[in-house]
């Protein structure tokens, strides 16, 4: 059941015992200040050298990297949209950042993977939109899926988990 292995978990991401957790990056990829901040710090150095060698990201797509000091040993790095209206295709690129990582997890064998929620913080996506892509692009990764075990969604405080929740009990399949 593809409910089972969807997880909405408050916290922080950088703790989350997963193969793989994505980062919210933007197209540089040499860091920045949020989530990006904090899986730069947690993984030491090493990472911001292998992101250097890998020379940006376009929005909408993903990249691996290890996870160095982190518990998890991916790092999936997506760059989002930055929200301006809703007309310059933020919704369809959202989406596209949910199945460019999954794609790149399903490639490396990668059985649990922990998102953040993506764009919801400097780059002002709505989260309730944000959140109803993030469950309706895992839904629909997972029913094709009988590899991953575990997609945790990790909201961080309790109205980020509120608004999730929220996102889950509607359009249950
Ligand atoms: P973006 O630039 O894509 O908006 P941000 O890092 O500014 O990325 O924010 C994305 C989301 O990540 C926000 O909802 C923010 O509250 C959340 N966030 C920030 N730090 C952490 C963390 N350590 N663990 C999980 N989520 C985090």
């Amino acid at each position: 059941m593809q409910e089972d292995r969807i997880e909405i978990v408050e916290g922080d991401i950088t703790r989350q015992a997963v193969d793989a957790i994505v980062n919210a990056a933007n197209t540089t990829l040499l860091g920045g200040g949020g989530v990006d901040g904090a899986i730069h710090r947690a993984a030491g150095p090493e990472l911001l050298e292998e992101c250097r060698g890998i020379g940006g990201c376009p929005t909408g797509q993903a990249r691996i990297t290890k996870g160095y000091r982190l518990p998890a040993k991916w790092v999936i790095h997506t760059v989002g949209p930055v929200w301006r209206d809703g007309n310059h295709h933020e919704e369809v690129l959202l989406s596209s950042c949910y199945q460019s990582c999954f794609a790149v997890a399903e490639e490396h064998g990668i059985r649990s993977i922990a998102f953040p929620s993506i764009s919801t913080g400097a780059y002002g996506f709505p989260m309730e939109r944000a959140a109803r892509i993030a469950v309706r692009e895992t839904r629909a990764f997972l029913e094709n899926d009988k590899q991953f075990e575990k997609v945790l969604l990790v909201c961080f405080g309790r109205g980020a988990w509120e608004i999730h929740r929220n996102a889950m009990s509607e359009n249950k399949g």
